[in-house]
């Protein structure tokens, strides 16, 4: 944790849920967020449940993805002001996940980034080595790499979060150990100081990948690390709640 930093503790539903199962859990996430302690809480359901979980007050809520373009002929897509009108405050942009599925580049990230600042949401930019590049010693080059290529001018400014979520820990029980969190995450502050300054120490840098009940409170000690993003986990609201009590 970095001091006076106050924690955060996102949850990525990522593709979940019914209308009812949605409203269900965000119910339980707000009964239990009493007990969470000093951290902040967010939840980031899919598009149509968002207007659902926002305004409601106890829970920050936020989007999984949106479009650079402020508005246009994008069909399918969802703008940053979209997602601020109907009460998100932040955006989950670069998730692994849409790197992958959707072939995202840092540069699109970037453009992403740049239009959740200018809609007023803060975005949660996601960064991460596949298994692959780990095993050839190259984590750190990968992720301070796709810091550059991937934050915007502003990001610092507005409180910008970074999310570090190795591939190869997402939805598959695995982590790195304690060193190579810690150490992914000193290499991503030295990344953010050197590019912001003093903007940059206060960022919150997160992680996830497989975080748990079991295993957060460890991980939630370690410098640098000023929260998680959570997916499998964040669909059992006390299992939620637990990871933030955490914090
Ligand atoms: P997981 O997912 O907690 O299920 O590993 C994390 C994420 O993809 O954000």
């Amino acid at each position: 944790m970095t001091p006076g930093v106050r924690p955060l503790i996102a949850g990525n539903w990522k593709m979940h849920g019914s209308l009812a199962e949605t409203a269900s859990l965000a119910g339980a996430v707000r009964e239990g967020a009493a007990k969470a302690g000093a951290a902040e809480l967010l939840v980031c359901p899919p598009f149509p449940y968002i207007h659902l979980v926002a305004g409601q007050g106890g829970l920050a809520v936020g989007g999984q993805d949106c479009h650079a373009a402020a508005k246009g002929a994008h069909t399918g897509d969802v703008a940053a002001a979209m997602l601020k009108d109907i009460g998100a405050s932040y955006v989950i942009l670069g998730h692994s996940e849409r790197r992958a599925d959707h072939a995202e580049s840092d540069r699109a990230v970037r453009a992403k980034a740049e239009a959740a600042l200018a809609a007023g949401l803060t975005p949660i930019v996601c960064v991460g080595e596949s298994e692959a590049q780990r095993l050839a010693g190259e984590a750190e080059p990968v992720v301070t790499g796709q810091l550059d290529g991937s934050l915007p001018d502003g990001f610092a400014q507005a409180g910008g979060v970074v999310a570090y979520e190795p591939v190869w820990a997402i939805g598959t029980g695995r982590t790195p150990t304690e060193p190579d969190i810690a150490a992914i995450h000193a290499a991503i502050r030295a990344n953010l100081a050197k590019r912001f300054g003093a903007a940059g120490q206060g960022l919150r840098i997160l992680y996830g990948g497989s975080v748990k009940p079991g295993n957060a409170k460890a991980i939630l000690a370690l410098p640098h690390v000023d929260g998680a993003l959570v997916g499998g986990a964040s669909l059992v609201a006390a299992d939620f709640v637990a990871i933030a009590a955490a914090a």
